[in-house]
């Protein structure tokens, strides 16, 4: 924690005396430091495949509160799994979807952190189960976060994961053909089965994001769905879930974000179901990869602490705003005003 808060101090006074930060072994970025293209990554810190299935088997055990459900089955036949959390129809049901792309790990790090706290029996916990079903369906995309892919990764930093599944296809580009058995699975067996109301789905982005041009680095970056389609009243519970997670985030030390600049693709989940089924979605992208052929894409672990609280911190605002109602009365005119991203990283 001491380092971080050094770490920002000097990136501020680095800014204001117009040094350019990311050049040389030592730079200092505002948001923590990042991999320099001379260190060993250490992937092995995060769950792998049989630790997570570990950990979730052994919640399940352990709380009455959770549900553990196999939902279907990756390329490699790996299990897909979904906790649920509550299921009295009464109540609005929202979905946290992590690591569509196998590469973008530390979401399923702050996802596994939840379904440990949702099956805790604090007051807290009880108060949201009694308000909100919580589905979280922890990395889609279990084959290329293995690396176990039909491709080689020779050319990655780390060569352990991928964003691609194993046919190396884009799980967030295969949300209206259906193609691959993972996308299909998510569609048929929890979406169309559990008809959430809202979603979160949590990504990585490249190292270098900065809020506007000249802007500090950002913790991370947001945005609703934008395909003209999408009914008024979705998009406008996007922008309220996005109000939520901003307030929360922004109130922390290193939380700094910006508006994401995406398409309007229905293929992408945060287009396409909002669009298909109504779900009110909101897209929120990380800072830094955990591998990546492209080293301004990766970050390297040093970071990961915050980066998985920052997680937990957007999961648990967004319960607890619809959980007592809050919600409705967000103010979504931030949207407005909130700076586009800006990449300084190679084109
Ligand atoms: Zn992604």
């Amino acid at each position: 924690m001491k380092r971080k808060a050094l770490n920002i101090a000097l990136s501020g006074v680095l800014l204001s005396s117009g040094v350019v930060l990311g050049t040389g072994v030592n730079s200092v970025s505002a948001d923590g430091p990042n991999y320099n293209g001379n260190e060993t990554i250490q992937n092995e810190r995060l769950h792998s495949y049989s630790e997570m299935v570990k950990l979730l088997e052994r919640v399940d055990q352990q709380s009455e509160n959770l549900t553990l459900e196999v939902y279907g089955q990756s390329v490699k036949d790996r299990d897909l799994y979904l906790a649920k959390f509550g299921e009295n129809e009464e109540n609005p049901t929202i979905l946290f979807l992590t690591q569509q792309h196998g590469n973008e790990t530390l979401t399923t790090e702050a996802a596994l952190k939840m379904i440990q706290y949702l099956s805790t029996n604090s007051k807290e916990v009880q108060n949201i189960l009694e308000n909100v079903n919580v589905l979280i369906a922890p990395r889609l995309n279990v084959d290329g976060a293995e690396g176990d892919v039909n491709f080689p990764l020779d050319d990655y930093v780390s060569g352990t994961h991928t964003r691609y599944n194993a046919n190396g296809v884009d799980l967030n580009r295969d949300h209206v053909d259906r193609e691959q058995p993972e996308t299909k699975a998510l569609h048929e067996n929890v979406l169309q089965k559990y008809s959430p109301d809202y979603m979160i789905d949590l990504h990585h982005q490249g190292t270098q994001v900065t809020k506007g041009e000249d802007g500090p680095l950002v913790s991370g970056s947001i945005l609703y769905p934008t395909n003209e389609t999408v009914d008024s009243e979705v998009l406008e519970g996007s922008k309220k879930l996005g109000a939520v997670v901003y307030d929360a985030v922004e109130s922390k030390g290193y939380g700094t974000l910006s508006k994401y600049p995406g398409g309007t693709a229905n293929t992408i989940s945060r287009n396409g179901l909002a669009n298909e089924y109504g779900i009110s979605t909101l897209l929120f992208e990380m800072r830094g990869m955990a591998d990546h052929y492209r080293e301004d894409y990766v970050l390297g672990q040093k970071s990961n602490g915050y980066l998985i609280q920052q997680g937990v911190v957007t999961m648990k605002a967004a319960l607890k705003a619809i959980a007592d109602d809050s919600i409705e009365d967000a103010d979504t005119s931030f949207w407005d005003t909130l700076t586009q991203s800006y990449y300084h990283g190679e084109e």
